[in-house]
């Protein structure tokens, strides 16, 4: 086993230096080249913040600037109506974040005559801003030495320090948000907060790091000992739970049936085809009980497929969701429809949109039936 110093020894102010030193320089020299560095605007940094939270650097790419053509400024973003909103993030995914970053709009505009706060403590207070966001509008919009740690921070921190312990090694320890801190108030907090990001995202990866490029290597306990591959420890996995659905494509004439989802939990306020929760064993669905089913929760009589359009996957950050679209006609006398749960529902013309936000899974449900295939 090789050795490597304790855990508990922090690295001193002259290595943060030495850190923020080399980071800087490597930061200028090759930085990403991602649009929103290009903006001191505290709001776009904001938009951009919420976005890259559990979402790829080229995903964002493609939103984050419609997002802000179309609400160019808090106040705008705070007059629009929700539908607006996540109509806008549609396909985004986690969309309690367009939620809350919309009421944290609100409470900016409100409460704060349109500006946001400075620092991380005044930023807190917006609704949907913790500690990691105060803390990088804070540093990358108003240079401000707010510490933030991220799994990226972290890690690198982790492996620097040669930290082994797995309680140790999590983005809410606080010697990370000590060593994170100290490295900002060494230097410009604007860059180094982004340097640090990008070398967790870069260079400093979950798997197999690249140390011979590192600017910081020299400094690193993990790469000295050789167990860099080590830390952080990798994570036990707990199951997800897993749902199972109908998902009923239900048509009348051209028109096809949506309904919005309830106002709390997964897709909270989007739009999906009606879902009706099945037991597991009736292995690739039944019939007679989903039409049991929609016939009570809807209130339409209706006429099934024959066979349902396979078995489509969704898998959230905590769950797995499967689901059997399956086609049905109502007659074209029927007209007014209703949830026996109260939900909205909406007959749509082919290739029509509905007001509010559309998620990937509606989505893959339309092309499982042949409706759309964007
Ligand atoms: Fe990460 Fe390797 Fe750099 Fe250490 S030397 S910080 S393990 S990339």
């Amino acid at each position: 086993m090789p050795s490597i110093a304790p855990d508990r020894s922090p690295l001193s102010a002259e290595t943060q230096r030495a850190l923020a030193v080399a980071l800087t320089r490597w930061f200028g020299q090759g930085a990403r080249d991602l649009p929103w560095r290009k903006t001191r605007d505290p709001y776009a940094i904001w938009v951009s913040e919420i976005m890259l939270q559990q979402t790829r650097v080229e995903t964002v790419e493609r939103y984050w600037k419609p997002f802000l053509d179309r609400f160019p400024t808090v106040e705008v973003l705070a007059a629009a109506d929700r539908d607006e909103v996540l109509e806008q993030w549609s396909g985004l995914g986690y969309y309690r974040r367009a939620r809350l970053l919309h009421e944290g709009a609100r409470y900016v505009a409100g409460e704060c005559g349109g500006a946001l706060p400075e620092a991380a403590r005044g930023l807190r207070a917006i609704p949907g801003v913790g500690r990691y966001t105060a803390g990088a509008i804070a540093s990358i919009a108003f240079d401000q030495p707010e510490a933030l740690v991220d799994g990226n921070v972290a890690r690198v921190h982790a492996r620097l320090a040669g930290t082994r312990e797995p309680s140790r090694q999590d983005a809410k320890a606080e010697h990370h948000w000590e060593f994170a801190a100290g490295v900002l108030g060494a230097g410009s907090p604007r860059i180094l907060a982004q340097a640090l990001m990008e070398l967790g995202a870069t260079v400093c990866t979950p798997r197999s790091p690249s140390c011979e490029v590192c600017p910081v290597h020299d400094h690193c306990r993990a790469r000295a000992a050789g167990l860099e591959s080590e830390i952080p420890a990798p994570k036990q996995r707990k199951r997800s739970p897993e749902h199972h659905f109908y998902a009923l494509a239900l048509r009348r004439g051209e028109k096809l049936l949506l309904e919005r989802r309830p106002e709390t939990g997964l897709l909270a306020g989007m739009w999906c085809l009606p879902l009706f929760e099945r037991r597991a064993e009736s292995g690739s669905g039944d019939a007679s009980a989903l039409l049991d089913l929609a016939q009570a929760g809807i209130g339409v009589p209706m006429r099934l497929s024959e066979d349902p359009d396979g078995v489509v996957k969704h898998v959230f950050t905590h769950r797995v969701w499967h689901l059997i679209p399956w086609q049905a006609r109502a007659s074209r006398a029927v007209r007014t429809v209703k949830r026996e749960d109260g939900r909205e529902l909406a007959w749509v013309e082919k290739g029509g949109v509905v007001r509010g936000g559309v998620p990937t899974l509606t989505r893959k449900l339309l092309r499982a039936i042949g409706e759309r295939s964007e």
